[in-house]
């Protein structure tokens, strides 16, 4: 096998575009994963991999995460602020919160909340059940708990619970009646939470989630709205609780332009309110900084043309120009992003299971009669007489006598044997279509039917639902790549199919800086183990992931990373098994095994089953229980 230098491989997967500094390839043509971005030392994937399997038994797929690449992210985030705050002499400060929604995992929120705690970062929350658990957690004293979403009284109960114990607490008003709930409540108590109002902006984002935002958006007051909850407040005396001002106009921002324009909106909106005579301290400029997942650095769906310095940078200018324009204190610039923080830190490793082959390229020659139906013969035709300056005609032509071959077996002209000599000149034709348009590569690209009908397809060991759901429901795109054999050649170009009974359940597009691919190159499968990563799926996946097929949640291992590339594994927490993901459907333990042993008695009944039989078979159904959900 000829070696082929790592940078021909960085080039073909991509990594330098999207992998933002954390990862690489080494020497030995293995994937690896850095602590820091563009740090010094990295650990080999390949070699954490192994080690899972063999030293912590732990089988395939599994979900890697690297929490230092959150504390790292979360340090970018910060320094980028302090650094925009500094340039333009910003006189209000930056604070964090990290929106719950975007990777609920508890030991995500923790690392954000260990990395976060330096730099007084907090959290949001858009349900009560991320409110229970803020609650639960501890925040620096000075950080925010931020309250989104639509709520009813126990939701705003509960954050006057969080502000009698301490919290930070903001309610950010949504709608109306959430502000008629405050009041009832606030009359009761002695102490209530800070407000806030989310207003709804003209301005869109951009992007997939561009809806967020805009007139027409599901959140947010209307400029009539907002002034009603002002003039409520005074009538109640309470105007002096309104400290925070909220917009978000959606998730993976592709544009840069958009976040200016929404910000520069919003900071409108402040001046103006503050002129009013309303106490504004806070602007919160919500979430949505892109991740590049395609590297291509664009306004593409899957990429964003700016950096997290380029998004401080005009995110403080805005605000500081509008501020001195209107001649209005500069206020606490408060940030809610969240997909950018966690999106690099975990990864899926999945193992090429088996082949599903198409191209029946071991069948010899087949002998064609001449009494063969008419299309089998003609089959045999273009097959023998396909040169270099007629192959594109002749592939076709094949197209075409495929098709009549299908539809006269279905009206029942010819038989299976026909059918099957047909199909496998059929293979014999496009092969040699194949070795021509590798010579003419423009055909190759402009054919993308043929590019699909020869790419192989391997099956591998996960279901997008579970793992990438973006990828299924959005036709979001995700860096995927063999975390080995990087210096051999990838000759292969395949999709990949997943072991769930859905023709959904496929990946076909990919990340590529110019254009998506339909394929990914990859190695030949031998039947040894090969693994591909499915990298960047940190942020929203785990939490949207569902349990089509009743395929469960990975096997995973929190990985940390030495100073000398060396790794040592944190925390294994083992994926579903059967009962567990069966627990899910209401398939509890006692109705398992109660209704296993029903259906035996019967057996022995019908005298299909030995009663001596009956202890040894239960003892099995109940040890099936324990199995991974995935092909073991
Ligand atoms: C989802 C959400 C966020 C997080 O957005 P990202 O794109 O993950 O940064 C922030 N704020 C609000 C109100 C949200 O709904």
């Amino acid at each position: 096998m000829s070696k082929i230098s790592t940078e021909q491989t960085i080039q073909t997967y991509g990594i330098e575009n999207w992998g933002a500094g954390y990862f690489g390839i080494n020497k030995l043509g293995h994937l690896t994963v850095r602590p820091t971005k563009n740090g010094a030392h990295a650990a080999d994937v390949k070699a954490i991999v192994d080690h899972l399997i063999s030293r912590c038994r732990l089988k395939p797929p599994l979900l890697l995460r690297f929490p230092q690449i959150i504390a790292s992210q979360i340090r970018e985030l910060h320094q980028s602020f302090a650094q925009a705050i500094r340039e333009f002499d910003y006189r209000g400060a930056h604070l964090a919160v990290y929106p719950m929604k975007v990777n609920p995992r508890r030991d995500v929120v923790e690392a954000f909340l260990q990395e976060g705690s330096k730099y007084n970062y907090g959290l949001e929350v858009g349900t009560k059940a991320e409110l229970y658990a803020a609650l639960a957690l501890e925040q620096p004293p000075e950080s925010l708990l931020v309250c989104n979403g639509f709520k009813d009284d126990a939701f705003i109960e509960m954050a006057f619970l969080a502000s009698w114990i301490g919290k930070q607490t903001f309610v950010v008003i949504e709608k109306l009646n959430e502000l008629a709930s405050f009041l009832h409540l606030a009359a009761q108590s002695a102490r209530w939470p800070r407000l806030g109002v989310r207003v709804k902006l003209y301005s869109r984002g951009s992007g997939r989630w561009e809806k967020s935002g805009g007139e027409t958006a599901k959140f947010g007051l209307t400029t009539t709205e907002t002034l009603e909850v002002i003039k409520q407040l005074r009538e109640h005396r309470l105007l002096d609780t309104l400290k925070m001002l909220h917009c978000h106009i959606g998730s993976q921002i592709t544009d840069i332009r958009r976040i200016k324009n929404a910000v520069r909106e919003a900071a409108r909106v402040y001046a103006k309110m503050r002129k009013m005579g309303v106490d504004i301290q806070y602007l919160n400029v919500g979430g949505g900084i892109g991740v590049d997942y395609d590297g291509s650095h664009s306004s593409f769906e899957s990429s964003a043309n700016y950096t997290m310095q380029e998004f401080a940078n005009d995110v403080v200018y805005t605000i500081s120009s509008i501020c001195a324009d209107e001649n209005v204190p500069e206020p606490i610039i408060v940030t809610e992003s969240g997909r950018i923080l966690t999106a690099y830190h975990a990864m899926v490793i999945v193992n090429v299971q088996d082949e599903i082959e198409t191209v029946i390229d071991e069948i010899a020659p087949t002998d064609v009669d001449e009494d063969d139906p008419q299309v089998v013969l003609e089959l045999r035709d273009l097959r023998d007489h396909i040169t270099s300056k007629n192959y594109r005609e002749y592939y076709h032509d094949a197209l075409e006598h495929k098709d009549e071959l299908v539809t006269l077996f279905n009206l029942g002209y010819i038989d299976l044997e026909d059918r099957a000599k047909g199909e496998v000149l059929f293979w014999q034709i496009l092969d040699r279509v194949e070795h021509f348009a590798r010579q003419s590569k423009a055909f190759r690209e402009e054919s993308e039917e043929l590019q699909k009908l020869l790419a192989a397809k391997y099956l591998c060991n996960f279901s997008v639902f579970r793992t990438v759901p973006d990828a299924w429901a959005l036709d979001h795109l995700f860096p995927i790549m063999p975390i080995h054999k990087l210096n051999e050649p990838p000759t292969e170009a395949a999709t990949l199919v997943d072991l769930t009974c859905d023709s959904d359940g496929i990946i076909d597009k990919f990340v590529d800086v110019k254009d998506v691919k339909e394929v990914l190159e990859v190695h030949p499968f031998t039947h040894e183990p090969y693994y591909l990563a499915i990298l960047l799926v940190g942020a929203y996946q785990e939490a949207m992931g569902n349990f089509h097929n009743l395929l469960g949640t990975l096997n995973e291992a929190h990985i940390l990373i030495d100073e000398d590339g060396g790794f040592h594994v944190q925390k294994i927490i083992p994926g579903q098994h059967l009962d567990e993901v069966l627990a899910l459907a209401r398939y509890d333990r006692a109705f398992l095994h109660e209704g296993f042993r029903r259906n035996l008695v019967q057996a022995i009944k019908r005298g299909q089953v030995a009663d001596q039989e009956e202890a040894d078979l239960h003892e099995r159904y109940r040890a099936y229980a324990q199995k991974y959900t995935y092909l073991e």
